[in-house]
Parts: C-alpha cells; sequence; structure tokens
C-alpha cells in the first residue's frame, strides 16, 4: 500500500516500528545522497558519467586499474567531507534502543558505522570503499599508501606481499559476492518481523532478493524511495517520499 501523504507514511511507519520485535534495515545509495554522495541511478548519478568497469577489466588491464583509482581519489574529497544524514542517524537511534540487531547496506561508504553502529552489526554486500585490499591474499591496506605510489609513479600499486592487484575493499560487477556477509543477511530477512528497504532502486542482484526473501519469511515489509521500485507491489506500506524528511522524526535527541 502506498502511504498517501508524507504525514501518514511517517504515521504508519511510527506504528510498525512500535510492534516490530526485530527490524531490519536494507539501505542503499538513496539514505547518503543528503549527505553529498551521489547514487548511481538518478539523473547527474555516477552511473550516468562513468560506466562502470567490471571485476575481470580490473584485473586484466592495467590501465581499467589506473582509471578505478583515478576515479575512485577524484570522489575523495566527497567521500571524506560525509556525514551521516537523518536516514542513518535515525537508524543508529533504533539501533542503541535495541530494535535493530544489524544493518544490511549495498552502500560502501562507512557512514553505517561512523553514526554509531558497531562495525560488526553492518553487514556490508558490496563491501567498503574507505580502505583497499590485495585481490589476492586479501591483505587490507590504507587509501594512503596506494595514493602515495600511486602520485608517485601514476600508476595503480601492487600488493606488498604478493604482487597481486590492490583494490578499494568494494564488490565490483562480476565480483564473487561476500560468502559470510550473504549469509548473514539471509539469518537476518528471516528472522526479523519488519525489513525496511530504504534508498535502493531494487535492481541490484543478488541484493535485491532479500526484501523478497523477508517478505516470503513472514516479516512485513516497508519500501522508502522517491521513485517506484519493481517490489512496490510486495510491500505493506511504500512512502514514496525523501528519505531524510521519513526518517527524520525517528532521529530522537
Ligand atoms: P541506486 O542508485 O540504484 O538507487 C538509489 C535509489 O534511491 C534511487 O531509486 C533513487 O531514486 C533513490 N533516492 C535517491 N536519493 C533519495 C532521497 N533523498 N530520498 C528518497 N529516495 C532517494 O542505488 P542502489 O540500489 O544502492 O544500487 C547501486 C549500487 O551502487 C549499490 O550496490 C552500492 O554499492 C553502490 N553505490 C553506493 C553508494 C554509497 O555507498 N553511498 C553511492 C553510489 C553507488
Amino acid at each position: 500500500m502506498i502511504a498517501s501523504d508524507l504525514r501518514s507514511g511517517v504515521e504508519q511507519l511510527g506504528d510498525m516500528i512500535a510492534e516490530a520485535s526485530v527490524i531490519v534495515p536494507f539501505t542503499g545509495a538513496g539514505i547518503s545522497t543528503e549527505c553529498g554522495i551521489p547514487d548511481f541511478r538518478s539523473p547527474g548519478g555516477l552511473w550516468t558519467r562513468n560506466r562502470p568497469i567490471p571485476f575481470d577489466e580490473f584485473v586484466a588491464s592495467a590501465d581499467a586499474r589506473n582509471e578505478a583509482w583515478r576515479r575512485r581519489f577524484a570522489m575523495e574529497p566527497i567521500f571524506a567531507a560525509a556525514k551521516p544524514g537523518r536516514g542513518h542517524r535515525a537508524l543508529a537511534a533504533l539501533y542503541k534502543a535495541g530494535k535493530i540487531p544489524a544493518i544490511v547496506t549495498q552502500n560502501i561508504d562507512n557512514l553505517h558505522q561512523v553514526s554509531g553502529f558497531a562495525g560488526d552489526h553492518v553487514v556490508e554486500l558490496h563491501g567498503n570503499t574507505t580502505y583497499a585490499r590485495c585481490i589476492g591474499c586479501g591483505q587490507a591496506y590504507d587509501l594512503a599508501w596506494v595514493k602515495q605510489r600511486f602520485d608517485a609513479s601514476g600508476r595503480a600499486p601492487d600488493c606488498a606481499v604478493c604482487d597481486e592487484p590492490v583494490k578499494t575493499a568494494t564488490i565490483s560487477f562480476g565480483q564473487a559476492m561476500p560468502e559470510q556477509a550473504m549469509q548473514r543477511a539471509t539469518e537476518l530477512a528471516q528472522q526479523c518481523d519488519l525489513f525496511v528497504a530504504i534508498g535502493s532502486s531494487l535492481v541490484v542482484w543478488p541484493a535485491a532478493g532479500f526484501p523478497l526473501l523477508a517478505k516470503n519469511s513472514g516479516a512485513r515489509l516497508v519500501i522508502i524511495n522517491n521513485e517506484p521500485t519493481e517490489q512496490d507491489d510486495l510491500a505493506d506500506l511504500v512512502i514514496r517520499h525523501d528519505i531524510g524528511e521519513t526518517l527524520g522524526p525517528f532521529v530522537g535527541n
């Protein structure tokens, strides 16, 4: 059911939150747009400006790796300046109140952790762009380590341990999904009684399967997104409004 207006949507969401004992939020890029980080698919989003570099291309081509790192460093002022928005803060308040055991996110911006979620309670389906990893041995690197070498040589550095390419710790198209995160997200979707999809176009799979799984496992499903999604018909409540406006009332003091 689509909320007739923002106010009634917020009211119904408030009732559902009060009635729920285990809430699992599932977030996408839309929760971070008010923090200055563009999403993928809105007009002016990242997708419209840069074709994503698939994983096999990153592995096969030094030029692709250089381009991937050039883009990442070009985005750094935006990621570095971003602070949690009203959506992040509202979810952090519900987490502190014991209503949310963990959050499932497609985002890579680390803002749920910054807003107060323990790292263990953020299930990152697509990884995290605030640090890097070797794609061979998994060795973690600070972005500063990569940048220093990139600036000095103009080339994306390889791992100091095993010589394989170093990549942001994100999951690219064509890259295997992180098994443990997928398993935890599956359990959370099956165990919650309220699942809230926030700011996701729900077109990136397998991540988009989690709202469906939660609904099929008996949870109520809420979708908060300013444009329609393919799963709106499944949802108990659809709030087609701005995320900050919708979740702002739940931020608390
Ligand atoms: P998406 O870009 O496909 O969809 C975002 C949705 O949020 C769109 O439908 C858009 O209309 C909506 N939206 C944007 N701002 C909103 C607002 N203020 N209020 C209400 N709705 C709003 O994003 P996705 O579904 O997360 O999938 C894209 C992939 O891109 C993800 O896998 C993610 O890893 C990656 N990504 C992450 C970030 C980030 O970490 N912040 C940013 C861009 C892309």
